[in-house]
C-alpha cells in the first residue's frame, strides 16, 4: 500500500495527504515486525514498540484523512498519543490491572473513530469510494473497541498481550480486510474526486464561473427532451467592442464578470445560466409561461443596464440586448431553437439595443 500511495503522490505531489498515507503504512509495517519478533515472556521492548508504532501510524492515517478533507492535522497530535503509548510500558502497576490493555486498545479505537469521522464529515459530497472508507474504518474501530472492552471484562488475565483466542482471529482477519479496503478505497476516492473536479471544470467559464457553452447545449437538450415549458434567452452586451476599446480589455473582462453576478443575482436557482461566446450569455428558465419569462429577463436586463462597473478607475455601464423563445413541448432540433432565440436578437439590436424581442 505504501508503494501504491507512492505511484500516487508521483504524479500529484501537491497533494500532502499522499506522503502522510505513505509513512503511516510504512510506521505501520515496523509495527507489524515488531510483533512478528515478540518473545515468548511478551513483557518486551518489541511489544512496547509494535504498540506505538500502531498508534503512530494510525496518527499518519489521520493526518492523511484530514489533509485530504482539506483540514489542517498538526504533527504533534499525531505523535502525542504514540509517546504517551509508549510510556505505559514501564509502569508495571497499570500492566498488573489490565489497564495497560485497556488503555492501548482504547487508544487505537480512537484514532479508528476520528479517522472513520473525517471521512463521514464530508459525506456531502456522495464520492462512492467514501462509504467504503467509512466501512473500513468503522469496522477497526468496532474491533478494537471489543478488544477494549474486553480488556474491562477479563481484566488481569489478558495483561500481558494479545489473547491467543477466537477474537485474535477475527481480529486478523478484520485487519487484512481493512489494509485491503482502507488502501483501495483511499486511493479510488482521490481519483474520483479528481475526475469530478476536471469534469466539472470542463462545463465552466473560467473567467465568470459561469456554465460553457458545451454545459448549456447539454442542459437544452435535456430541457428539449421534457415535456414541460421552458424559455431560452441569448443575451449579448451592446457595442462591447467600443467598452474595450475605451476602457481597456480588463475594465471589459470586469463588466463580463458583473453582468454574470447580476444575472445570477436576479435569476432564480432553477433558472440556468451560461457564457456561450465572447460577450454572449444564455439562460434556460423552466417552468414559466411565456409572457412571465419575458418578464424575468427584462428584469435582467434593467438591472445590468442599472449596474455600474468599476474598474481600474473607470466608471461605467453596459446594456443588453436579448432574444427570448418560449416552448411548451418537446423538441428535437437544437439548431431550430437557437436559430430562433437569436433571431430575436438580431431583432432587438435592429430595434436600437437595450431591448429583449420574443420570437416565435
Ligand atoms: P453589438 O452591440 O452589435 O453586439 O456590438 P459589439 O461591439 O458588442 O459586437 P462585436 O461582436 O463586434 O464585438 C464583440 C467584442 O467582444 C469583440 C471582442 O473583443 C470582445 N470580447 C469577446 N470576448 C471578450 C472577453 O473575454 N473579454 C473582453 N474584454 N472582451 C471580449
Ligand atoms: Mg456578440
Ligand atoms: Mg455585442
Amino acid at each position: 500500500m505504501a508503494l501504491a500511495f507512492f505511484t500516487a503522490w508521483l504524479s500529484r505531489r501537491q497533494e500532502r495527504c499522499w506522503l502522510s498515507w505513505i509513512i503511516a503504512n510504512l510506521v505501520m509495517v515496523m509495527s507489524m515486525v515488531c510483533f512478528m519478533l515478540l518473545p515468548a515472556d511478551r513483557f518486551s521492548i518489541a511489544l512496547a514498540l509494535a504498540n506505538s508504532l500502531l498508534v503512530l501510524g494510525l496518527g499518519f492515517r489521520w493526518r492523511a484523512a484530514r489533509q485530504f478533507g482539506g483540514r489542517a492535522a498538526p504533527l504533534r497530535t499525531v505523535f502525542l498519543p504514540a509517546l504517551l503509548t509508549l510510556s505505559l510500558y514501564p509502569v508495571p502497576s497499570l500492566v498488573d490491572h489490565g489497564l495497560r490493555f485497556l488503555l492501548v486498545n482504547g487508544t487505537f479505537a480512537a484514532w479508528s473513530i476520528a479517522i472513520t469521522y473525517e471521512f463521514l464529515r464530508d459525506r456531502g459530497d456522495r464520492l462512492p469510494s467514501r462509504y467504503g472508507l467509512i466501512a473500513a474504518y468503522g469496522m477497526l474501530a468496532v474491533a478494537f473497541t471489543v478488544r477494549a472492552g474486553q480488556g474491562i471484562v477479563f481484566g488481569a488475565p489478558i495483561a500481558g498481550a494479545l489473547p491467543d483466542d477466537i477474537m485474535l482471529l477475527i481480529g486478523v482477519f478484520g485487519g487484512l480486510f481493512h489494509t485491503v479496503g482502507s488502501g483501495a478505497f483511499a486511493l479510488s476516492i482521490a481519483y474520483e474526486r479528481g475526475a469530478r473536479v476536471l469534469r466539472e471544470a470542463a462545463l465552466r467559464d473560467p473567467l465568470t464561473g459561469l456554465y460553457n457553452r458545451r454545459a448549456f447545449e447539454r442542459r437544452l437538450q435535456q430541457h428539449m427532451a421534457a415535456d414541460e415549458p421552458f424559455a431560452v434567452v441569448f443575451l449579448d452586451v451592446d457595442r462591447f467592442k467600443a467598452v474595450n476599446d475605451r476602457y481597456g480589455h480588463a475594465a471589459g473582462d470586469a463588466a463580463l464578470c458583473a453582468c454574470a453576478e447580476t444575472m445570477l443575482r436576479t435569476l432564480r436557482p432553477s433558472d440556468f445560466v451560461a457564457r456561450i461566446g465572447g460577450e454572449e450569455f444564455a439562460a434556460i428558465l423552466p417552468d414559466l409561461s411565456s409572457q412571465d419569462a419575458y418578464d424575468v429577463v427584462e428584469r435582467v436586463r434593467g438591472a445590468v443596464e442599472a449596474q455600474e462597473i468599476v474598474s481600474h478607475g473607470s466608471r461605467f455601464s453596459v446594456t443588453l440586448s436579448g432574444g427570448m423563445t418560449h416552448s411548451t413541448h418537446r423538441l428535437d432540433d437544437i439548431a431550430k431553437l437557437m436559430r430562433a432565440a437569436d433571431a430575436g436578437l438580431y431583432r432587438a439590436k435592429q430595434a436600437g439595443r437595450n431591448r429583449i424581442e420574443l420570437a416565435a
